[in-house]
């Protein structure tokens, strides 16, 4: 059955492809697209279009970007034997906007969850013990408070540990359960200065 017509109805069937996006939403969607002006929708499509294309890992610390190395990883200032796990580039920049934290970060992209069959081979972790075979004085285990990201921190403390570098763990001040990307930056900075030694 047609309601629209097929183009009408491939919009809404791929706009309800995108997370969040249910039929209601995605028909709500598609008609505002087709009431706005060609040339705005094809500047939207294209932004699309290119960020998917330009927008790649950074070589070093695996947090989004446009270029080889990320903002932070090329910028000379930064301290680069200080590294903060994390578990998503959007954790990374809840800490960049504090603007205190002058090291770098690794960016695991998930966190270990037996429960959803999710192991550490399925997150960068293989990357972060291959960078600390360069000159690193200490790992900041910033990953959240919830149970896989608990699971993590020890998985990672245990990897590291033998080979002395110092391994850290935020504060507890991250409400548990909390997302990091959520919690305010009083008490991110809180969190990574009460954080204690694994
Ligand atoms: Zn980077």
């Amino acid at each position: 059955m047609d309601r629209y017509s097929s183009q009408m109805e491939q919009l809404i069937a791929e706009l309800s492809k995108l997370p969040g996006i249910g039929a209601k939403s995605a028909q709500r969607l598609a008609f505002h697209l087709i009431s706005r002006d060609p040339e705005e929708v094809r500047h939207l499509a294209e932004t699309m279009v290119s960020a998917r294309e330009n927008i790649r890992y950074c070589k070093q610390c695996f947090s989004l970007t446009d270029h080889e190395l990320c903002a932070v990883c090329s910028d000379p200032t930064r301290d680069q034997k200080t590294i903060m796990v994390v578990e998503t580039t959007r954790d990374m920049i809840a800490y960049e906007k504090t603007g205190k934290y002058t090291g770098v970060y690794h960016v695991l992209h998930g966190a270990i969850s037996p429960m959803m069959g999710i192991g550490p081979d399925d997150i960068r972790l293989k990357e972060l013990i291959e960078r600390l075979r360069g000159d690193v004085d200490e790992v900041i285990i910033a990953t959240n408070s919830s149970l896989e990201g608990e699971t993590t921190a020890m998985y990672i403390s245990k990897l590291i540990k033998p080979t002395g570098i110092k391994v850290s763990r935020i504060a507890s001040g991250v409400p548990v359960g909390g997302d990091l990307e959520y919690t305010d930056e009083v008490t991110l900075l809180r969190a990574l200065e009460g954080r204690v030694e694994l």
